[in-house]
């Protein structure tokens, strides 16, 4: 707790499915105390330019990041892509095709949550979104809005989450890929919230060995336990703890901004990770 600041590395905004714009986020957290944030809206860089702006005004140092997710037979395993280049057209490419497989996997929901009695349209789910990347966020808050759930929170729970009847899977990258890409294009990755991963303790070395950087160790819901094991892995595997909020700014998952401990010598040792060329 040296830096006597808070740091928070994992935050979302309008960019994919968070409640603020980025330059709302990035005022908030400054409000807040926080120094160091990154953005890491899933499956986009769009938002982090105007985020950087706001940043420059209060004094919030912005890390470019990006969310990627990948579900397959290790569990949800979403990897956090530090120091990427906003202006990397052959990741936003990439990106672009994730967000087109997001947006076709929300538009199957729907057809299912209609023929399921819950009538919801996709446009107005996406004007919810307003441009940014499609989530389940943006539908659980079109049947909110619609009257099909009491809470924001239960939709998630009684139609849209994994087991319920209007779920589809995601279909996308594989979990190895999420990582090489991330090194390809000169990016730091860290295994976010690594308790939605399957048989972790088999799942990371593989990880590493394409070149996992970090671990999420500190996240609002790991209990003291949980976080003490992924800090016992990152030691077995030479892997940066991180930590953040995973901030959405809707309903009430998670921690304010910058309300979760990162220890703040982090940010040199991923640092140390970023490819020079
Ligand atoms: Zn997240």
């Amino acid at each position: 707790m040296s830096a006597g600041y808070p740091i928070d590395l994992h935050t979302h905004s309008t960019a994919s499915d968070g409640a603020l714009t980025p330059t709302e986020l990035i005022a908030r957290a400054a409000e807040r105390g926080v120094r160091i944030q990154a953005l890491a809206d899933h499956d986009t860089l769009l938002g982090v330019a105007e985020a950087v702006v706001e940043g420059e005004r209060r004094g919030v140092r912005v890390i470019p990041a990006t969310e990627l997710n990948t579900e397959s037979e290790w569990g949800d395993v979403h990897v956090l892509a530090y120091f990427v280049d906003p202006r990397d057209s052959a990741l936003e490419k990439r990106l672009r095709e994730l967000r087109e497989n997001r947006a076709l996997r929300i538009e199957k929901m729907v057809m299912n949550l209609n023929g399921l009695g819950y009538p919801v349209s996709f446009d107005r789910v996406r004007e919810i979104a307003r441009g940014g990347s499609l989530g389940r966020p943006h539908l659980a808050e079109a049947l909110f809005e619609a009257g099909h759930v009491t809470t924001y929170d239960s939709a998630f729970d009684t139609l849209i989450s994994k087991g319920a009847p209007a779920y589809v899977p995601r279909v996308g990258l594989a979990p190895l890929e999420a990582v090489a890409l991330v090194r390809e294009r000169g990016g730091v990755p860290s295994l976010a919230h690594p308790g939605t991963a399957i048989d972790l303790e088999r799942l990371l070395p593989l990880l590493v060995e394409k070149g996992l950087a970090g671990i999420e160790c500190y996240y609002p819901s790991h209990t003291p336990e949980f976080t003490a094991l992924c800090l016992r892995l990152s030691v077995r595997y030479g892997l940066v703890p991180t930590g953040g909020s995973d901030f959405h700014g809707r309903g009430d998952h998670g921690s304010d901004l910058g309300g979760v401990f990162v220890p703040p010598e982090c940010i040199a040792a991923l640092e140390t990770h970023r490819s020079r060329d």
